[in-house]
């Protein structure tokens, strides 16, 4: 019986170390901010990366960009992006109020339900 305690008890302290390890909130990363508009992706440069979230699978694929062009595409509207983990496509679609006839667009990625199911985010540096 001794033993099955101490072990018992090392269970318990491993946790508790667990859990402190796990709360300090001020580590946290933020939220990283979706790129949804064309002036967000605009502002993309050459050898950056992008962060392409499919929440279809729950997987995060990184790209290196190596053109403004290859960045733009990412928010042109009817382009269909195919995410390589899940294997599904997805379209770029615009989003909001359409027929300003402004030049701020903003653009989801969507599958074919119309969910959005993918987002790109900057990785910092
Ligand atoms: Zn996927």
């Amino acid at each position: 019986m001794k033993s099955l305690k101490y072990l018992l008890t090392t269970v318990l302290v491993f946790g508790t170390v667990l859990s402190a390890l796990a709360l300090p909130p001020s580590k946290r990363t933020a939220p990283a901010k979706a790129l949804r508009s064309t002036e967000e992706f605009a502002q993309v440069n050459p050898g950056e990366k992008l962060a392409l979230v499919c929440k279809q699978c729950n997987t995060v694929t990184i790209q290196t960009i190596t053109t403004k062009e290859e960045a733009m595409e990412l928010c042109k509207v009817g382009v269909e992006i195919t995410c390589p983990s899940c294997n599904k496509t997805f379209k770029i679609v615009r989003h909001g109020p359409s027929g300003k006839g402004g030049t701020h667009v903003e653009t989801r990625i969507v599958n074919d339900k119309g969910d959005e199911c993918m987002f790109v985010t900057k990785l910092p540096e």
